[in-house]
């Protein structure tokens, strides 16, 4: 069994909203919630979950962009919330963040060289001859040729824009890549390459991916497990393959019936879920679903219910699963 390169336990963290005008104090928002998710070297976890859920604060706090309120997470077995500012910096060259938006990442006034030298420059210093030889072997890397080193990110396409950010994030040779909707923002031709992209870099870098998303059919093919996110908590986690056959958590049925099947055969009924995401600063009471489950039972308003392992590998947060278990 291959140990995790990231592993986070129980990890929570609480925003205070600041009050309005005339409020007369700032809201608690919970934006995680007891979070444990674990990702092994060399593999993909795609975290899946609607807009609202935590998803891109689970990102940061990883990262230690943000300082999570309570929990734990480690990396490579460091405790990275022991670590200090300067060995935090350090580490954080092994890990880096690619973001949705290519073009508000990148400094519009830099050109390719600039962007991609940029984190090169700040941890290591080399010849500017031999930095540019580098540049250009990420450039190829990411596929785009020499061409690209006078380029500003306004004379980009999305997909440039995006295999861009993607060499930075590789300039300094690192171990895992936080993937934060990637392709979101591009056209569904261009996705399917950067996803392609993505798995050849993988298998040629062994790296790691946690690979965010709000759409499961994008982490389909390119994620070994998937964790499901509702409202700060992980509600499911197995296998990808599993995911797609065999769905037990009420929501991950709901998501997984509204994503396209590749079988046009196997016509999934759409199980519609009325409202939204419920309000991080005012989550229901017992299942945080409960306000949206088709399933919905009597006990699922006042209990919680606990993560159980209800097969090799496979998790689910449900009382569904406690009854029967
Ligand atoms: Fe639905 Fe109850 Fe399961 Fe929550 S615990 S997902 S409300 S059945």
């Amino acid at each position: 069994m291959v140990e995790p390169l990231i592993k986070v336990q129980d990890l929570s963290m609480q925003f205070l909203r600041k009050a309005g005008l005339f409020g007369r104090g700032g809201q608690r928002v919970r934006a995680l919630n007891g979070l444990s998710l674990h990702v092994r070297a060399g593999e993909t976890l795609g975290v899946v979950g609607e807009s609202g859920c935590g998803k891109s604060t689970l990102a940061r706090c990883v990262l230690r962009l943000l300082q999570p309120t309570a929990g734990s997470i480690r990396f490579d077995d460091v405790d990275l919330l022991a670590l200090n500012d300067e060995d935090m910096r350090r580490m954080r060259r092994r890990m880096q963040l690619v973001l949705q938006n290519p073009f508000s990442s990148l400094n519009p006034r830099m050109n390719g060289f600039e962007l991609v030298a940029e984190p090169l420059r700040a941890h290591r210093s080399m010849p500017r001859k031999e930095m540019r030889d580098l540049v250009v072997d990420l450039l190829t890397e990411v596929g785009l040729s020499a061409e690209f080193l006078s380029r500003h990110p306004h004379q980009l396409s999305g997909g440039q824009a995006q295999r861009i950010a993607l060499a930075r994030a590789l300039a300094l040779n690192p171990d895992l890549i936080i993937l934060d909707e990637p392709t979101s923002a591009l056209d569904v031709s261009v996705q399917a390459q950067i996803i392609n992209l993505l798995v050849r870099l993988q298998r040629q870098r062994g790296l790691t991916y946690l690979f965010i998303t709000h759409d499961l059919s994008v982490v389909q093919h390119i994620s070994d497990r998937i964790a499901v996110m509702y409202l700060g908590k992980i509600v499911e986690e197995t296998s990808s393959e599993d995911i797609f056959a065999n769905p037990r958590h009420p929501y991950t049925q709901a998501l997984l019936s509204s994503t396209p099947s590749p079988d046009p055969a196997a016509k999934r009924q759409r199980i519609i879920l009325p409202g939204t995401v419920p309000s991080a600063a005012n989550p229901p009471p017992g299942c945080a679903f409960h306000t949206r489950c088709p399933q919905v039972m009597e006990m699922c308003r006042a209990r919680i219910p606990h993560s159980r392992l209800i097969a090799e590998g496979h998790r689910v947060s449900c009382h569904l699963y406690e009854a029967s278990a």
